[in-house]
């Protein structure tokens, strides 16, 4: 028996549980047997599969709920269509209203929604109950707020519709949260789909729900296996689909969606570097590598699971490492004082051992702390690895559980190297005492969230979300909120098309260039002195690789000129400038909007001086009227004047977070762009979408309108004389899906904007699969690009940016 005496010896935790007493009777309650939430009722399927949530601590039998079919996902889309005619209407304020009872409601269930969660998914009851719970709550206090302030905030926008909501198993609640309360704030309705392994917590939720008074349909809860998500993401009638979860599944999703014309936003995985600098409080460091990689027993899409330490204070940091862990506490998620639970399945236990074996066998030293797990339950140890290659796949890929990868820096250029050295860029965490080289370091890194001297840190008035294979769209703050609205003017877009799957996409066989014209002067036939322009790389004109030209016919069926025929290797070389501009010292990406201002001014300047041969060349090749065209010219003068005003005005914002210092959402670059530009306004189409981008300090690829490719050609001259460092605008002419799908298949090109048709566009957004590439794709549907609503604005300024949320805590 152990005494007091024993006790203060060695200072043990003694074990303090928490009662299940209260989830155990609301499974009671539903003779632990649950059917799928829709219409605010429990709807249960003649002959219903079920399937069985375990305690993953002590693999007890919680309850059995439904494996959704089609005829249930048909019922749950069809009743939240219904409700999205009433909610879609019902004033904002009125909306908001609800939410408060929701979220109040929560707080009244914070006790049985943390136990729960933690009974489901086998994470310490202190973490559902101090973090999961209240975020549950604080985003919908949050965005209660946003749907108080739509009409006036967001008064250019619509909801979306219906939207499909599918889950990972970490942060049951959380992710819930994270999707359903801008959806609804937003006016839109939704069907949410929970993993498999944590279901329940979404059905108490529910209820709760109900019991605010939300009116019917407005959520609906679906459980069901993968295929069920699939149905959900293939409905016709579902708007958009929302998608956190791995990185595979999330390139799934990307496909099957691509061509349909339904938003999607994916937040998937990460492989997080967690960089600690030599002079950093060693000690504060050491905690916050406990919070970055053992909360949640690692499972947790941002963890910082790359440790990146400054060599000359590696050895020391190490041996404080193991030392913290050796007194790390695994045991019962229901004790309040353990630091770790279980892991929550079989599978996943298995995974995650799987990683620490293949990490020994690339080299790896492995150290796991010498504490005692359970007897049973799916436990295992906090682990650490040192010496690995940074290219070892134990450092490369996402494990998703307790296991730290360390390795180590001379420089601080290294440090953010090998911080960025990843396909993802989900987080980071940053530890130095210096604040210059901490914040130098943040504004380097790739990634969507940067803690500095702080880790894992969430809430409401923070967007989240990941750079490139780590997905698109953020969740949280203002910026969340975008992933649940479209333009008023816009309708949900209904792509046409039907695939011919007899051709391939992008084939182009290049033709026979036009004879030379012959033209009478002074009494003689004369040819006509060549002008074909060649395409337009790193701020020179070259000749396209392929030594072909294209003919460019006049509203007649006139030769109006001819102009190079790109291909792939064009497009190579393009995108090799415009990385090379961005990413040096002084790159376009690093100057202030001033000077990238100056510079859109400039080349307004010199567009206007020029101003009635750009008409006349928009009258010879579309016969339009000169009046029409005129109109034109002065648009994209008017449009380099809007971008220049733009690019010293959305550098980002200052959110009112929880933590006390500052979090400040950073607009920033997206990258290289490569855009498809589309026929109807050969100049205004061109320069509405080239000025956002390169206000906003990304470098473009553009491929110009195929059938009037000459009014970008003529700009090269305008971009020459007006200081445009070389590559940041690189002009490819051609064939356009042809050019578009090296574009869309480069694995170093950031995202892609394509305004051609619905057929390309469905190809753009399943290409982009390959390494999860931002897209933007007009469908082949009309814009007026004259509109100053359609043709330029926030849309556009979103298109060009990514946020970053920089964390920094202040005061002692
Ligand atoms: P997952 O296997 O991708 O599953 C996520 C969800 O998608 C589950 O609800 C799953 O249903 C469903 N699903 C699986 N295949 C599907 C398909 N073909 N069509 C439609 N739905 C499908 O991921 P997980 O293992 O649950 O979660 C871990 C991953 O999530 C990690 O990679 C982690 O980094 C990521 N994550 C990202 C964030 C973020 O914000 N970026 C946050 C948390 C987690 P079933 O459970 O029924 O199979």
């Amino acid at each position: 028996m152990t005494t007091l005496l024993d006790i203060f010896k060695t200072m043990e935790y003694g074990p303090a549980p928490e009662s299940p007493a209260a989830v155990e009777a609301w499974l009671d309650e539903h003779h632990r047997k649950f059917g799928l939430f829709i219409n605010n009722e429990w709807v249960t399927p003649k002959g219903a599969k079920f399937y069985p949530s375990y305690d993953p601590s002590n693999g007890a039998l919680l309850a059995e709920t439904v494996q959704a079919g089609q005829k249930e996902v048909d019922l749950a889309v069809a009743a939240a269509r219904t409700a999205f005619e009433s909610w879609s209407k019902t004033p904002g304020v009125v909306r908001a209203r609800y939410m408060y009872a929701i979220a109040r409601n929560i707080q009244k269930h914070h006790r049985l929604l943390a136990v729960l969660e933690s009974m489901d998914n086998g994470k310490p009851i202190r973490e559902s109950r101090d973090i999961d719970v209240p975020l549950l709550a604080r985003h919908f206090f949050y965005y209660a707020g946003w749907a108080q302030l739509m009409e006036t905030e967001l008064r250019d926008y619509q909801p979306v519709g219906v939207v499909g909501q599918i889950i990972p198993w970490n942060f049951p609640l959380l992710m819930l949260a994270w999707k359903i309360a801008p959806a609804i704030a937003m006016g839109n309705t939704v069907i949410l789909k929970p993993a498999s392994y944590t279901r329940l917590s979404a059905l108490l939720f529910a209820e709760i729900v109900a019991e605010a008074g939300l009116p019917a349909g407005v959520i609906n809860v679906i459980t069901g296996s993968s295929s069920a998500g699939s149905m959900i993401v293939e409905h016709r009638d579902v708007d958009k689909v929302a998608f956190t979860g791995s990185t595979d599944v999330g390139r799934i999703l990307r496909r099957q969606t691509a061509g349909s014309g339904k938003k999607l936003s994916l937040e998937l995985g990460g492989k997080s570097p967690f960089v600690v600098f030599e002079d950093a409080d060693l000690d504060g460091a050491i905690e916050g590598v406990v919070d970055a990689i053992w909360f949640n027993q690692g499972q947790v899409c941002c963890a910082g699971s790359r440790l990146i330490v400054q060599e000359n204070i590696a050895p020391r940091f190490i041996q404080k490492l193991k030392t913290r862990m050796e007194h790390l506490r695994v045991g019962a998620p229901l004790d309040k004082a353990v630091d770790m639970g279980a892991i929550v399945d079989k599978t996943q236990w298995e995974t995650i051992d799987h990683w620490v074996k293949t990490g020994i066998s690339e080299g790896a030293e492995c150290y796991q702390p010498n504490i005692k797990l359970p007897e049973n339950g799916l436990f295992y140890k906090p682990t650490l690895l040192t010496g690995l290659d940074p290219a070892a796949a134990t450092v490369q890929e996402e494990i998703f559980g307790p296991v730290l990868v360390s390795l180590t820096f001379r420089t601080p250029a290294e440090a953010v190297a090998l911080a960025n050295n990843t396909r993802y860029g989900l987080a980071a965490s940053v530890w130095s005492d210096n604040v210059n080289l901490a914040l130098d370091a943040a504004s380097k890194i790739k990634a969507g969230s940067v803690w500095v001297n702080c880790t894992n840190l969430f809430d409401g008035a923070a967007g989240f979300g990941g750079y490139r294979e780590s997905g698109f769209g953020r969740e949280g703050g203002k910026e969340g909120l975008f992933e649940y609205v479209r333009p008023a003017w816009m309708d949900r877009p209904q792509p046409d098309f039907k695939l011919d799957e007899s051709k391939k996409w992008g084939e182009h066989v290049p033709a026979r260039p036009a004879p030379p014209t012959i033209a009478r002067a002074n009494g003689h036939d004369l040819p006509r002195i060549d002008r074909t322009p060649k395409v337009y790389i790193g701020g020179k004109q070259v000749r396209p690789d392929g030594h072909y030209t294209s003919s460019v016919i006049g509203a007649k069926g006139q030769i109006v000129g001819q102009v190079g025929d790109g291909n792939r290797k064009d497009i190579r070389d393009a995108v090799e400038a415009a990385h090379a501009v961005i990413v040096a010292k002084q790159g376009w990406a690093m100057r202030h909007g001033y000077n990238r201002s100056q510079i859109l001014y400039f080349i307004a300047e010199n567009l206007d001086a020029r101003n009635a041969e750009f008409v006349e060349r928009i009258v010879e090749m579309t016969g339009r009227t000169k009046k029409s065209a005129q109109a034109e010219v002065d648009a994209a003068v008017e449009r380099l004047f809007s971008y220049a005003a733009w690019a010293d005005k959305y550098g980002g914002t200052v959110q009112e977070t929880t933590l006390r210092g500052v979090t400040v959402a950073v607009n920033e670059p997206v990258g290289v762009i490569g855009i498809a530009c589309p026929d109807e306004y050969p100049l205004l189409g061109f320069v509405s979408l080239m000025a956002p981008a390169i206000a906003r300090g990304n470098t473009v690829v553009m491929i110009p309108s195929q059938r009037f490719p000459l009014s970008a050609t003529d700009f090269y001259q305008v971009l020459d004389t007006s200081d445009v460092p070389g590559g940041v605008v690189n002009i490819v002419t051609g064939d356009r899906d042809h050019l578009t799908k090296t574009l869309v298949q480069h694995e170093d090109v950031d995202a892609v904007w394509y305004f051609g048709s619905a057929e390309g566009s469905y190809h753009v957004e399943y290409e982009s699969a390959a390494n999860m590439k931002r897209t933007w794709v007009g469908y082949g549907l009309p814009r007026d690009w004259m509109d100053r609503e359609q043709g330029e604005g926030h849309e556009f300024l979103h298109e060009a940016t990514q946020v970053k949320n920089i964390w920094v805590p202040t005061g002692e």
